[in-house]
């Protein structure tokens, strides 16, 4: 059967080309996709093409820029069998891991990817990923996609989208999944992890939307000789609604009276704090060392193996919803697309 594939094209490298006669780099006209790679043609897909506006360098992204590609997701769901969001690889990783809370009971491919060399470039990478991120989008197994959640495909390995971060500025593999394998590994074939890739339950109702993602989400990342000063500023900056405490090791923090009282005084103000460890690999466990568990009694909760862009766009999503203290805990604790392993 013949997919039918949206293309979202919302910026970065991926969408550039050495202009002929200057040199310069100028943007890629994507919906002439065809013209520029007609070996497009023998995928068994049709593909339509979609330009953000503006299209924009990834470290502008914004909240409400994903909230814009939801509804453009939303909005053409019917029509597709799966997307393909080209995106700049600064930010891909919050984008993505965004997406993932805001598309709830998604049941279709949406794979994201880009490149380190533009693609009008001839030693560009970005035209395999291009070509195999539409293949993956498009595949089906038994009339069903094959990859039903929020992916991000970069050379040669499909990820989680959720657990990715983007950790070389240089490599063409420039994203790692350190704490959850690859749902997919493209070499002459793709060979699918079938096991580690989420399903919609059967009866899983229709895709919906989350429009509000809260601000008010603040990054520590803990270091040596951190002051009670700076600290006390972080932590009573107005409008705070969340901490993402980038912890040493399995989740651990000095024990300093100081630093604990800082980190109480926040959460019974309301502030949520998510432990989540600054190594990439590996997970927090706070009961492991006293220096944990003094976290754990002060009410800070367990980001297990999640990335901070997980943490970040999670806590967005969730206190968007608005939600009672325990409502928020308990969505703060579980899974909620597969972006920890409790
Ligand atoms: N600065 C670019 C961006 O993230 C880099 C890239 O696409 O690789 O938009």
């Amino acid at each position: 059967m013949r997919s039918s594939i949206l293309i979202i094209y919302t910026g970065g490298t991926i969408g550039m080309k050495t202009d002929a006669e200057t040199g310069a780099l100028v943007p890629f006209d994507f919906s002439g996709i065809y013209d520029e790679f007609p070996s497009l043609k023998r995928l068994n897909v049709d593909i339509d093409v979609l330009t953000m506006s503006p299209v924009i360098d990834s470290s502008n992204v914004s909240p409400e820029n994903w909230v814009a590609m939801a509804e453009l997701i939303r909005d053409n769901y019917a029509r597709y069998d799966g997307f393909v969001v080209l995106h700049g690889t600064d930010t891909m990783s919050y984008t993505a891991s965004a997406l993932s809370f805001l598309l709830e009971n998604l049941a279709k491919p949406v794979v994201f990817t880009g490149s380190q060399i533009p693609i009008g470039v001839l030693r560009t990478d970005g035209r395999e990923n291009l070509i195999t991120a539409i293949e993956i989008a498009g595949a089906q197994i038994g009339g069903r996609p094959e990859v039903p959640e929020v992916s991000l495909y970069f050379q040669n390995r499909l990820f989680r989208a959720n657990r990715t971060s983007k950790r070389s500025a240089e490599a063409l593999s420039a994203f790692r999944s350190d704490n959850y394998p690859p749902l997919a590994e493209v070499g002459v074939n793709i060979a699918y992890n079938l096991p580690a890739i989420l399903r919609p339950e059967q009866t899983s109702p229709e895709l919906r939307i989350s429009t509000r993602l809260a601000r008010g989400i603040e990054v520590v990342k803990l270091f040596p000789g951190i002051g009670e000063e700076i600290l006390r500023a972080m932590l009573s900056a107005p409008g705070l609604r969340a901490v993402v405490l980038e912890t040493f090791g399995a989740g651990n923090a000095p024990t300093a009276e100081w630093f604990i009282r800082l980190l109480r005084e926040a959460i019974d103000r309301g502030v949520y704090v998510v432990n989540v460890s600054q190594c990439g690999s590996g997970r927090v466990s706070m009961e492991l060392y006293e220096t944990g568990l003094r976290l754990q009694n002060c009410g800070v909760l367990c980001g297990y193996d999640m990335t901070t862009e997980a943490a970040v766009t999670k806590l967005m999503y969730v206190l968007g919803k608005e939600l009672p203290d325990d409502q928020t805990r308990l969505l703060l604790r579980k899974p909620l697309r597969g972006e920890f392993t409790p």
